[in-house]
């Protein structure tokens, strides 16, 4: 999985800063690479993103993680029920991806799932 996303990493483009257009800084981290200018910053390439959007995709992600760590369904099945809330396709249906917007649409999703879920099992 990690060596995947690696590649794809390198297959992309240094990204443009959606502010003021020029080509983002780019820094190798112990993380991965580091992409960021004008307060704003992506890892392995992506969009450089706010720093309101990275606190929504960890939010999503903290949330979302609630789902599988509690056993009420594997991790693939999991995302599969996101995608389905958020009418996103499995592709599309990665924190990482997400805009602000959607990233805080996944609390209100996971505890929907949640909820159908236990449901289903009474
Ligand atoms: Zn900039």
């Amino acid at each position: 999985m990690t060596s995947h996303y690696r590649r794809e990493a390198v297959a992309r483009p240094v990204p443009n800063c959606p502010i003021c257009g020029t080509q983002a800084r780019e820094v190798q981290t112990k993380y991965g690479l580091r992409n960021s200018c004008c307060g704003l910053w992506s890892w392995d390439r992506h969009d450089l993103v706010d720093a309101g959007t990275h606190k929504a995709r960890n939010d999503a992600h903290a949330s979302f993680d609630r789902i599988w760590k509690s056993r009420l369904m594997p991790r693939g099945d999991a995302y599969k029920a996101l995608a389905e809330e958020l009418n996103l396709t499995r592709d599309q249906c990665h924190m990482k991806l997400m805009d602000r917007e959607t990233a805080l649409r996944v609390p209100v999703a996971v505890a929907a799932i949640i909820e159908r879920s236990r449901r289903n099992e009474a």
